[in-house]
């Protein structure tokens, strides 16, 4: 039957967003498929700031980049990193033209929502041990109850030495938790809202039941704990003052669904954009423009702090490297262009409300670029201009890399912000794209493999 009118107009005319299973080829889906097996390994062996910056380092030196040197001259083609105190790292290759012309950033976080001990967390009720925890980031605290945990972290000493602990991940090692009362005695805590079903001062961590033998003293239960942590890390109570321990989940990545199509894992929020940020980084050889890729650490709380990117730190980067051609490192940020990769909500068959359909990013629709964020009347955005999001659709359409547009969640329910909005206050070009999510800032979170690798995709183009 010959075409219409009318229907060879909406072809010309209309936008109709498609499932990228149904346009992706054989040869994409398969190394979308390959692309998860080393994401999942990533995720599992990144479960913290740290971690991550340390599986970056290990990754980057294999692939010939070398620990920046302030002075050392790098000509294009050269590859280094510069590691912020082990919790963010920027990693960049030269590129053929001058960085004052401007780098092409890729911006990602490692840090995600988690449970961190308290500065004196160690105590015993009942003839139990317990850690207090602070959590960090926006949890919904009732979800970190009745799951098995791990301890990651470093204990610092007075001496100077760096005590590294992980705990909880391999089959044989032990694991905690933290323990919710059973529905028969909940009457009163069913009662509570959601919000305050758990709350912040009752996700105490069980670690252990043991107590020390003897006929005297009290507390033996704690005692025993720290006997066995000062035989394990030569630690006393005391040197939790000096502490980072973060209690997170001790589940590993795994594929969800009979079709494997998806990766189920804790962290992923942004590591399932960090980890295509690095990968894309790894494989860019000799670029036009110097590209940069930047994991941030704090962007859960707000990006403060000196290693969460509302620092100097990405102004230090690219100054350093102007310097180091006599150029002009603000004039180089000025110049320079940004994909700041992080997640967006995706639409959850079970919770359709909270999204406004049309603007609503889907799994499986490829990698979401997301104009603005903020909350009610945009504040508190970054919103990316109309000429920088007609260069990233030419882009990304260009290279043919699926990808959808999204927004995060209906107008006056909620909203949220990530990196963009401080490196647009740097005066740089910025949008977000990343990976639509599922159960957000949940211990276990659900994206889709295809959606992973165009966002790998869209990076490497952008910074090649
Ligand atoms: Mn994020
Ligand atoms: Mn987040």
């Amino acid at each position: 039957m010959a075409e219409t009118q009318a229907e060879r107009l909406a072809k010309e005319l209309t936008m109709e967003p498609k499932n990228a299973l149904l346009k992706a080829d054989d040869d994409t889906l398969s190394k979308a498929l390959d692309f998860a097996e080393g994401y999942k390994a990533f995720l599992d062996n990144a479960k913290t700031e740290r971690e991550a910056v340390k599986e970056t380092i290990k990754a980057a030196e294999e692939k010939g980049f070398k620990e920046f040197e302030y002075g050392k001259v790098y000509n294009a083609g050269d590859k280094v990193y510069i590691n912020n105190r082990g919790k963010s790292i920027a990693l960049c290759v030269i590129g053929k033209e001058a960085v004052e012309k401007g780098v092409n950033i890729s911006a990602a976080h490692i840090d995600s929502p988690r449970l961190d001990l308290k500065p004196n967390p160690l105590y015993e009720e009942i003839e139990l041990a317990l850690f207090k925890t602070h959590y960090y980031g926006g949890i919904k605290k009732y979800q970190w109850t009745a799951i098995p945990l791990a301890l990651h972290g470093v204990f610092a000493l007075k001496d100077g030495t760096v005590k590294e602990v992980s705990i909880g991940e391999n089959e044989n090692e032990p694991k905690f938790v933290i323990n919710d009362l059973l529905p028969h005695l909940a009457q009163e805590q069913s009662k509570r809202t959601l919000n305050e079903g758990i709350k912040g001062e009752e996700l105490n961590v069980l670690i252990g039941s043991h107590p020390f033998k003897d006929d005297k003293g009290s507390n033996l239960v704690k005692l025993n704990i720290l006997k066995i942590l000062n035989e394990k890390y030569g630690i006393v109570e005391e040197d939790f003052l000096s502490a980072e321990l973060e209690i997170v989940p001790a589940f590993k990545a795994c594929d969800i669904g009979f079709d494997r199509s998806l990766v189920g894992a804790y962290g992923q929020d942004d590591r399932v954009c960090a980890y295509p940020a690095l990968k894309a980084i790894l494989d860019v050889e000799a670029p036009e423009k110097t590209a940069v890729a930047i994991l941030a650490d704090k962007e859960e709380v707000g990006s403060m702090g000196n290693t969460g990117l509302d620092s100097d730190f990405l102004r230090y980067v690219i100054g350093d490297l102007a310097k180091m051609q006599n150029g002009d490192g603000t004039i180089a940020i000025r110049n320079s262009k940004c994909l700041s990769a992080d997640v967006n909500a995706g639409l959850d068959p079970t919770f359709q409300d909270v999204m406004e359909r049309r603007n609503a990013s889907r799994l499986n629709y490829g990698v979401v670029v997301t104009k603005y964020t903020g909350a009610r009347g945009k504040s508190g955005t970054s919103d990316a201009s109309a000429e920088y999001m007609a260069y990233i659709r030419k882009l990304l359409d260009d290279n043919n890399i699926f990808w959808q547009s999204g927004e995060l969640g209906r107008v006056d329910l909620g909203g949220g912000g990530t990196v963009a909005q401080f490196i647009a206050n740097l005066g740089i070009d910025v949008v977000d794209l990343g990976v639509p999510v599922l159960s957000m800032h949940a211990p276990f979170e659900t994206t889709s493999k295809l959606d992973i690798y165009m966002c790998y995709k869209a990076m490497y183009e952008f910074m090649k």
